[in-house]
């Protein structure tokens, strides 16, 4: 008899008031006991919407079948046949837009916590002791994945398992991309990453990090090197600027820059080879989930007010409802309808305010979104001592300047066809880099459809 209960078993959490002090994750996880009473609410419907709504197909109705029986290393092995990243995937997939977002349950009530019973599945595996490692026989082909963000670590598990020889080239210090340099920790612990990317390499695939491709070598070198087909997931790092006056003071950063210093570089510690200025009054000028990642993590660094600076309404903010609502009871204030005009100096060049003006909505423009307009004399200064641009990203040109054959779209995401296949024989992409900044998961997605052309590429 299935459980019918309305509504999802709770995330123990940290207390907001605890937790915007410190880094350590928010969510503790389900326990056992709490993960087999979630997962009888699963009807084990026969046509399983939800695995439509997964964009890598993982079986979910047969994986918390394991789970209602205890058996977590099987409902493991079940979530491993389409996923090679599950305890991050559990973490940080807007699921309420896919599995869940087709869950019967969800029809009256919640749907079932399919994104917690993900996480409770991959983070028991974690705690073994032994995992056991299947390693494909070698078929004698080499592939260069370039990036270790989701889709470069998906394209390379996918080949390493059907016994491709794969060397990821990563241009920082450490593998993950966005995942390490970008997440923060209380949202996505980097322990858990490193664990994912271990069993990554139980497979022999090779990464090497410190390596640019397009500086250190170029794609053309690869393929003189011997490797017979290229990955591009380089993602989609190049922060956007507004363009308005004082941008370039000291104590503004753009939300890449800071979460690299603060995630990456761990500036929130004292003994930080990078550390950040710590900031008072902070404003994040964007609304969606890296804003909120940004402003969280200001707060965590001791800020006694951060502002997320909004040109719309809260209806129109980008960001998951749940980070929004974290964010919230973490005490972060919404300046919503408001949009910068001018960051201001103090007298030694650092952020002394920032001029803004009101807006209202007008008719819905291009993207279906109502314009927003400045209000007539609605000027006013916030004073703030630290602005961090959180307005968008798009992929770094060094890869298509240095490319022969690449076509790019003309914001410079690369073109690829629904397979991952450039314009270039054998050059592979897919990710952030093609779409332009989007989901962990969707990325993993491109990877391993990018892998399986690859595969059907040399297998010829
Ligand atoms: C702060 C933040 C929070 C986010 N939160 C979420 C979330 O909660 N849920 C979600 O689903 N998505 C989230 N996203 C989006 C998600 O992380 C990305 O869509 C995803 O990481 C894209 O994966 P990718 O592999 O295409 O690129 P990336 O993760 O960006 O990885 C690209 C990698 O390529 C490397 N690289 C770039 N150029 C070169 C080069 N020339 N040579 C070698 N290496 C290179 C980079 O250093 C990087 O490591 C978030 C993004 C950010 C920035």
């Amino acid at each position: 008899m299935p459980n019918m209960s309305l509504k999802k078993n709770e995330m123990p959490s940290q207390e907001p008031e605890v937790r915007n002090k410190n880094f350590d994750e928010v969510a503790l996880g389900y326990t056992q006991e709490q993960a087999k009473d979630e997962a009888e609410r699963c009807l084990n419907c026969k046509n399983k919407p939800c695995v439509n709504g997964c964009p890598v197909q993982i079986n979910i109705p047969a994986f918390i079948s394991l789970v209602k029986e205890g058996d977590i290393e099987a409902a493991y092995k079940e979530i491993s046949k389409a996923s090679s990243l599950p305890a991050v995937c559990g973490r940080v997939c807007p699921q309420e837009n896919q599995c869940e977002k087709y869950c019967v349950r969800g029809i009256k009530g919640e749907p079932v916590a399919i994104g917690r019973l993900e996480r409770f599945v991959a983070d028991w595996h974690l705690s073994q002791e032994s995992n056991e490692v299947v390693k494909a026989e070698k078929n004698g082909h080499r592939v260069a994945v370039v990036g270790s963000g989701p889709s470069g670590l998906a394209c390379a598990g996918e080949l390493a398992k059907k016994g491709y020889a794969v060397t990821v080239f990563e241009a920082l210090h450490l593998a993950g991309g966005v995942l390490v340099y970008g997440i923060p920790e209380f949202r996505l612990p980097k322990d858990i990453v490193r664990k994912e990317i271990e069993t990554l390499k139980a497979l022999d695939v090779d990464i090497q990090t410190n390596v640019v491709i397009g500086k250190s070598i170029s794609i053309d070198e690869l393929f003189e090197q011997g490797y017979e087909a290229v990955f591009i997931g380089s993602g989609a790092g190049l922060p956007r600027f507004m363009g308005i006056k004082g941008e370039n003071l000291k104590g503004v950063y753009s939300a890449n820059e800071f979460l690299t210093r603060v995630n990456l570089m761990k500036a929130y510690r004292e003994s930080s080879a990078t550390p950040i200025q710590k900031a008072k009054r902070v404003a994040v000028v964007g609304g969606g989930n890296v804003a909120m990642d940004a402003a969280r993590c200001a707060k965590r660094l001791g800020a006694d007010e951060v502002y997320i600076v909004y040109r719309r309404s809260e209806q129109e903010l980008p960001a998951r409802k749940e980070e929004v609502e974290h964010a919230k009871e973490e005490g972060i204030i919404f300046k919503l309808l408001t949009n910068p005009v001018e960051i201001l100096p103090d007298e030694n060049r650092f952020v002394g305010g920032m001029r803004c003006v009101e807006m209202e909505l007008g008719e819905a423009d291009e993207s279906g979104r109502r314009r927003p307009i400045v209000k007539k004399d609605s000027e006013f200064v916030l004073d703030v001592d630290c602005v961090i641009m959180s307005i968008g990203t798009s992929p770094n040109p060094l890869i298509k300047d240095t490319t022969d054959g690449l076509d790019t779209q003309s914001w410079g995401g690369i073109i690829a066809d629904d397979n991952g296949l450039t314009s270039r024989e054998g050059v592979y992409a897919g990710g952030d880099a093609v779409t332009g900044a989007a989901t962990v998961i969707l990325a993993m997605g491109a990877g391993k459809k990018a892998a399986e052309s690859i595969h059907n590429y040399l297998k010829e």
